[in-house]
């Protein structure tokens, strides 16, 4: 059985959890605080210029990289955060009964940490960095807005510059057919 659990929740290449238990999780945690006080945050990251990495270094090390990354996350984290694959070079880390603040500073630690990871079979210089956008859910919206503006957080530190932490605005975003188009390019 747990074997089998394991096969159904967790990413293959990374070890970490995969997509379906992340969207599982941030299920759980919207129902459970629409019953109790308080909130959880979500923390969206991405290895910036991996493509590049890629071209460059080669899938397979396209691929060590990614492991790498996960593992250094995975091994910091309390046993209540969930942390998992979201695709392709995105992770989702999922932070219950974390305000936005605390999200932040918790964002702010994974980035240094990987910021510091070395790669000897890559190179002594070689380093890889993630832009990180952080929302916390409101009770009023659903987990695909927080998403959504966690997404939108990630779009601006990427273009701040990159190996950075941003925060999502408060508000849920506008769903006019008029407002500016929110899917950033992949
Ligand atoms: P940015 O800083 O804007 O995020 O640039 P980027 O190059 O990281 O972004 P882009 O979305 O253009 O490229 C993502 C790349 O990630 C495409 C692909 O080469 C790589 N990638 C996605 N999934 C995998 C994977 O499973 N293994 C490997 N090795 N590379 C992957
Ligand atoms: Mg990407
Ligand atoms: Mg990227």
């Amino acid at each position: 059985m747990e074997q089998i659990r394991e096969l159904v929740n967790v990413d293959a290449l990374t070890g970490v959890y995969n997509r379906r238990r992340l969207f599982e999780v941030i299920s759980e945690e919207s129902n459970r605080y629409s019953r109790m006080p308080g909130s959880f945050s979500i923390c969206l990251m991405d290895i910036d210029h991996f493509k590049e990495v890629n071209d460059t270094y080669g899938h397979q090390a396209g691929d060590m990289i990614l492991q790498a990354v996960a593992r250094s996350v995975k091994d910091g984290l309390r046993t209540i955060d969930c942390f998992g694959r979201y695709g392709g070079e995105e992770f989702l880390l999922v932070l219950p009964q974390t305000p936005l603040e605390g999200a932040r500073i918790k964002a702010e630690r994974v980035r240094e940490t990987i910021e510091r990871l070395t790669f000897p079979d890559i190179g002594d210089d070689f380093r890889v960095t993630v832009s990180i956008g952080v929302a916390e859910y409101h009770r009023e919206e659903s987990t695909d807005d927080t998403l959504l503006r966690a997404d939108q957080a990630l779009y601006a530190a990427k273009h701040d510059g990159r190996n950075n932490v941003k925060l999502a605005a408060t508000r849920t975003p506008q769903k006019s057919p008029l407002s500016a188009p929110s899917v950033r390019p992949i």
